[in-house]
């Protein structure tokens, strides 16, 4: 049994490059959402970034979708998950661009 204190595991998401994997999206004791892939964990963020990896955008997309939420996340925690990936997708595109632009 659960104690409250223990973070919730709100999905359980197979690794792709390691099929015996899982990670798990979790909601920590603060009400964060984080997953336990090692890209969330040791990623390093440059400035204006949000942690966020794959799972979690996988995660928060399949919320959108999904008619019945599976698990207890609000409407504006789906929103801001999804917002926050897209955010830091666009700012490694930018910077990708920029570097490429800088060596030409
Ligand atoms: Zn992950």
């Amino acid at each position: 049994m659960a104690t409250k204190s223990e973070p919730t595991v709100l999905a359980v998401a197979p690794s792709k490059t390691d099929p015996s994997k899982s990670y798990e999206i979790r909601r920590g004791k603060d009400g964060t959402i984080y997953c336990t892939c090692p890209a969330w964990r040791y990623q390093r963020l440059k400035k204006g970034e949000k942690r966020t990896c794959k799972h979690l955008a996988a995660f928060f997309a399949q919320q959108l979708t999904s008619p019945e939420p599976t698990c207890a996340v609000t409407k504006s925690e789906v929103a801001s998950g999804l917002r926050r990936h897209k955010e830091r997708w666009a700012l490694r595109t930018r910077r990708n661009q920029e570097h490429k632009e800088a060596q030409q």
